[in-house]
């Protein structure tokens, strides 16, 4: 991931080093490539025109430091504006005070939620937590085999629906409203302090899915609403990131697939476009591919 554009700033910053110091036309020039470089990348539009705004002001107002020559000092500049569009600081899960937390997840079909539910629970197993799955993804005809298999994985129970199985474990079937409601009930009388809710994703955004997501929340109450986005997905990331942000209004975003060799451009977006936090990056499809997101390390990596 970033690779290009990693590699397009490294030379925009090379042909900088020469200089003494920066004109207003140098500077003109680097910001330029910059854009461009952003662009390709697939960085949206709006985040792309702020970011080179305030960088090229902050260049032309620097000022000359006895410690860092011009072309370290754009360097600088450009790393800290990275990492003030990444969300600035990492921010953790929120807990609740009393258990269990409730962590709902939410974004289009194939995104990386029904993975994203099994590194979480692992992770949150290392931590010493209970974390219970609940399948409330009903659309898709596999997501709740899927849901169990990432589950076993990382031994974590899943509440599912059993169609036509009476008894203690009944579920209600056919209403993911009902069963998420279920599985938070079951996760208390059963003392998990962890819930983890997989929902339904469609290919594109649509107001039944939107609409089912927010009963969702409404009957569940989640201390955090994860919205998952495909790094990979370009310039959609936006219009999709704000879609869900109004329809849901999650509390945090987790980009996957971020192993990809695809320009990114949705992790440059999406934290400033919704203004919610980046929480995690998922790297991989194993459930140990996953890692809290820094805003400072994903900027470096970029300016490496
Ligand atoms: P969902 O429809 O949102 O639940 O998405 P899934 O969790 O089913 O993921 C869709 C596909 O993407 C699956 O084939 C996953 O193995 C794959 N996937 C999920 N996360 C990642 C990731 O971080 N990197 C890569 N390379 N693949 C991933």
């Amino acid at each position: 991931m970033f690779a290009t554009l990693s590699d397009r700033l490294t030379s925009t910053f090379k042909n900088l080093r020469t200089k003494g110091r920066l004109s207003e036309a140098d500077i003109d020039a680097t910001v330029r490539e910059i854009r461009r470089a952003l662009l390709d990348a697939d960085v949206a539009v709006p985040v792309v025109r702020e970011f080179t705004g305030t960088v090229r002001e902050r260049a032309l107002s620097a000022e000359v430091s006895g410690a860092l020559n011009p072309a370290q000092q754009v360097v600088k500049i450009v790393n800290e504006e990275l990492v003030s569009i990444l969300g600035g600081e990492s921010r953790p899960l929120t807990f609740a005070k009393t258990a269990p937390t409730v962590i709902m997840l939410a974004g289009l079909q194939g995104a990386g939620k029904t993975t994203l539910a099994g590194k979480l629970a692992l992770s949150l197993k290392e931590q010493g937590h209970t974390p219970l799955l609940v399948a409330a993804d009903l659309q898709r005809p596999n997501a709740v085999t899927q849901l169990k298999v990432v589950g076993e994985r990382a031994g974590a129970p899943v509440y599912a629906p059993h169609p036509g199985v009476a008894g203690e474990d009944e579920v209600p079937t056919g209403d993911p409203v009902a069963v998420a409601r279920a599985g938070v009930e079951t996760a208390r009388s059963r003392q998990h302090d962890v819930v983890i809710i997989d929902t339904a994703g469609r290919l594109g955004v649509d107001a039944e899915l939107m609409q089912q997501a927010a009963d969702i929340r409404d009957a569940t109450s989640p201390d955090e609403i994860l919205f998952v986005i495909d790094a990979m997905i370009g310039q959609d990331a936006v219009a999709t990131a704000q879609a869900f942000a109004d329809g849901v209004a999650f509390t945090g975003v987790v980009l996957s697939k971020l192993d990809g060799d695809a320009r990114g451009g949705a992790a440059l977006s999406v934290a400033r476009v919704t203004g919610r936090p980046i929480l995690f990056a998922s790297t991989g499809e194993k459930l140990t591919d996953f890692e809290p997101f820094h805003p400072d390390r994903m900027a470096s990596r970029i300016l490496d």
